[in-house]
């Protein structure tokens, strides 16, 4: 397949996903307001999602993330890519219409992988058919969680079950009105090796013992599906329920992440490009002083700087889909961390610009570039901060020249 033109099944899902946002998700993104504003509660699941929702599988566009033909179309991550693009421009509806929204996406490629036959039956078909959501527990507000090792949950077995306690927060999604089943990682053992202390378990979210304490809202905004403070008191966990034993947490939150973190990567592509198209509206449609704001000087800079910094984040975030097609996620795992650093940073300068060139109703829900902005800035700390990312580049980076004894010379 060509890195520039894409495959034809590809070429067709990204004409059939294009009309599907032009005809129905933006003109739906009012509707959306509307009804969320009508029902007056933050987690309201509003009716124009599951309208949404219908119409995209009618239309084959369900799943398409879904890389195992058995339970997706089965793209590569390089067809996907331009798939994900398109539905975060509308990252309210988009995503979740066709059942391709995190964390859904990498709790379903983590059932699909070290799930047992029950937990598909019970946790992955549904999530499949999108008549229920999940959550992924790791993150917690006492420990550093940016180093995975740091977590502290305690997973103690107690006969055939294991009793969890502790306490979680940003649990995304746990809020959202479908939300059924958590994933959550803890310690099983302290005294094993740093990376074989951590179990992750599949817990469902109406659990004894399971007290969602509140929300956090983020920047304000009080996001549809929630991001859960979780108190878990002597939950009790069966063992059929740890996924793929025993000590093996810390190996199954890498290979989730990988995906998960390509698939927001694209999103903000998609949320620069509605972001620059704004721009270019509001510039040719306003003016001041006597000029048209898209005959500014500076104005006509900052479109053609988003337009290359844009072309720039697209190309490496290809490279890495690509790479991660044909050797791997684990080889791919610096270019996955370049973009994850690149593309929210070059996604907020655009964000921002836009922002500015709207004057006061770019803040206002008028336009979505204020909650894009909200999004955007916490995604440079989900799915791993920027410091820990560029660690990893710049610990790759120096092996290099560490392997070779380079240091001597
Ligand atoms: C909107 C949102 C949604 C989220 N959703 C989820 C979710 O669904 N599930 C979940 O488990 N978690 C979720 N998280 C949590 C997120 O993954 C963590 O916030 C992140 O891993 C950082 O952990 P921490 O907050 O404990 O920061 P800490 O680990 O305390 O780190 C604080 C800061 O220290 C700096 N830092 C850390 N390490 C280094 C280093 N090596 N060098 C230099 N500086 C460093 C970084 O700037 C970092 O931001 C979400 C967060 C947000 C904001």
């Amino acid at each position: 397949m060509d890195l520039f033109t894409g495959s034809e099944r590809a070429q067709k899902y990204i004409e059939d996903l294009t009309a599907f946002m032009t005809d129905r998700v933006y003109p739906a993104e009012a509707v959306y307001q509307e009804q969320m504003r009508a029902a007056g509660a933050p987690h309201h699941h509003p009716q124009i999602l599951e309208d949404l929702k219908t119409e995209a599988r009618e239309r084959g566009l369900w799943n398409l993330f879904h890389p195992h033909p058995q339970w997706g179309p089965g793209l590569t991550n390089l067809e996907y890519a331009p798939l994900a693009e398109i539905m975060g421009r509308s990252p309210a509806l988009a995503p979740e219409a066709c059942n391709c929204a995190a964390p859904d996406t990498g709790n379903m490629e983590v059932f699909t992988l070290f799930g047992t036959e029950e937990h598909k039956q019970r946790w992955l078909e549904p999530l499949l058919a999108g008549t229920i959501r999940s959550a992924f527990a790791m993150t917690e507000p006492d420990v550093a969680s940016s180093d995975a090792t740091n977590i502290e949950m305690s997973m103690r077995r107690d006969g055939d079950d294991y009793l969890l306690n502790g306490r979680k927060w940003f649990a995304s999604n746990a809020l959202h009105a479908n939300c059924k089943v958590l994933i959550v990682m803890g310690k099983t053992d302290p005294d094993a090796l740093p990376h074989r202390q951590q179990s992750m378990m599949v817990v469902p979210i109406d659990a004894p013992g399971v007290l969602v304490v509140r929300n956090l809202p983020v920047f304000g905004y009080s996001d549809r599906e929630g991001h859960a403070e979780i108190v878990f008191d002597n939950v009790r966990v069966p063992s059929r329920d740890v996924l793929a034993g025993e000590g093996e947490g810390f190996a199954i939150s890498q290979a989730r992440l990988g995906p998960g973190r390509i698939h927001h990567c694209m999103r903000a592509i998609g949320m620069a490009e509605r972001a620059l198209e704004l721009m270019c509206r509001r510039a040719e449609s306003r003016s001041t002083f006597g000029a048209k704001l898209s005959e500014r000087a500076n104005i006509q800079d900052w479109i053609a700087e988003a337009r290359i910094e844009i072309e720039q984040t697209r190309l490496l975030t290809l490279k890495a889909a690509w790479m991660m097609d044909t050797v791997g996620n684990k080889q791919a795992r610096v270019e996955i961390a370049a973009i994850k650093v690149a593309a929210p940073n070059m996604a907020l300068k655009i964000v921002d610009r836009a922002i500015q060139l709207h004057g006061a109703g770019g803040v206002t829900e008028d336009f979505p570039l204020a909650s894009f902005w909200a999004h955007l800035r916490t995604l440079r700390l989900a799915d791993g901060p920027d410091e820990v990312h560029k660690r990893s580049i710049a610990r790759a980076e120096l092996g290099k020249y560490r392997q070779r004894g380079s240091a001597k010379a």
